[in-house]
């Protein structure tokens, strides 16, 4: 059920490398500007400027600005809100990225390479003195907007949720669900990235939020849903699967290759039997590259696994 006294949650897609619903910002006005949860990389931050001057909004007007994780499709441009003025919300392993980038960026660009730019932009650190550093259960208050900080790890291990009123906004830890034309089953991709992709802390995290009472969920990848149930059960199987397809494919120790074209199948086959069409199997693409996710699994089992 929609609470009337809950200000409306503007979804914003940022449109990102020109695909619908990849990457979502979510807006909420307050009487003295609005507050972002979420903000994207900075490659698309044209597209979200122009979607703040639709609700009558300029870059300055964001007071502060909430991110999951400190990944670059989630925080990329904290600090360009930053120079603007924003405060930044970030989990407190998170922060000290935050502030100083140059690691994160370095490793980042280990990954991207050339592509590092074209894909993210500008990643400005954000001031010390405008961040806001959270801790499991924190309340932000902002104009009488009131968020809880839920200490959410499995994706990343510096993640929060945060619950405001009746959504949880679910960062990665949600999994990346789009939206569809027809009706059906809900189907979650499950991302998971190096370093620190871990199956058990993000089913105690499931548990966690599935603990926690609201009737929407919000993942930013992509779009606010009305089954929360539903949704972080899908999560859970969704996490059982890939521990059953991991613990199939890795005693063979496959090549980076093989891992990688073997993940992109075995989702591709998922997908559609699930009844996702082409053009919606890109945008989790998109939001969730397969070869991301070898490299998470590959990584998880060394570390965790196969010890
Ligand atoms: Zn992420």
């Amino acid at each position: 059920m929609i609470s009337l006294s809950r200000p409306l949650v503007h979804t914003l897609d940022l449109n990102f490398l020109g695909i619908p619903n990849a990457i979502a910002s979510y807006l909420i006005h307050h009487k003295h500007g609005a507050v972002l949860v979420e903000c994207g990389p900075g490659s698309t931050l044209k597209a979200l400027t122009s979607s703040l001057g639709a609700q009558g909004l300029t870059p300055r007007d964001i007071t502060d600005v909430l991110v999951s994780h400190i990944h670059l499709d989630h925080a990329g441009a904290a600090g360009w809100f930053a120079r603007q003025g924003a405060r930044v919300h970030v989990h407190h392993v998170g922060a000290p990225h935050m502030i100083d980038p140059d690691k994160l960026l370095r490793s980042a660009s280990r990954i991207y390479g050339d592509m590092m730019d074209q894909l993210w932009g500008e990643f400005l650190p954000v001031p010390e003195e405008q961040i806001s550093i959270l801790h499991d259960n924190d309340e932000i208050e902002i104009e009488g907007l009131v968020f809880r900080a839920l200490d959410t790890p499995g994706h990343a291990y510096h993640h929060m949720a945060y619950l405001f009123d009746d959504i949880c906004f679910t960062g990665d830890v949600g999994g990346v669900r789009m939206r569809r034309c027809a009706p059906g089953p809900a189907h979650l991709r499950i991302p998971t990235p190096p370093p620190e992709f871990h199956i058990e802390k993000w089913h105690e995290s499931i548990n966690r939020l599935a603990a926690e009472k609201f009737s929407f969920i919000a993942p930013t990848h992509f779009g606010i849903f009305n089954d929360p149930g539903e949704h972080l059960a899908a999560v859970k199987t969704g996490l059982d699967e890939i521990e059953a397809w991991m613990e199939n494919i890795m005693p063979g120790n496959p090549t980076t290759d093989a891992l990688e074209q073997g993940i992109a199948t075995w989702e591709k086959e998922r997908a559609l039997a699930d009844g996702v069409d082409i053009a919606a199997l890109e945008s989790y693409e998109k939001a969730s590259p397969a070869w991301m996710s070898a490299e998470g699994i590959r990584r998880y089992w060394s570390k965790v696994r196969d010890v």
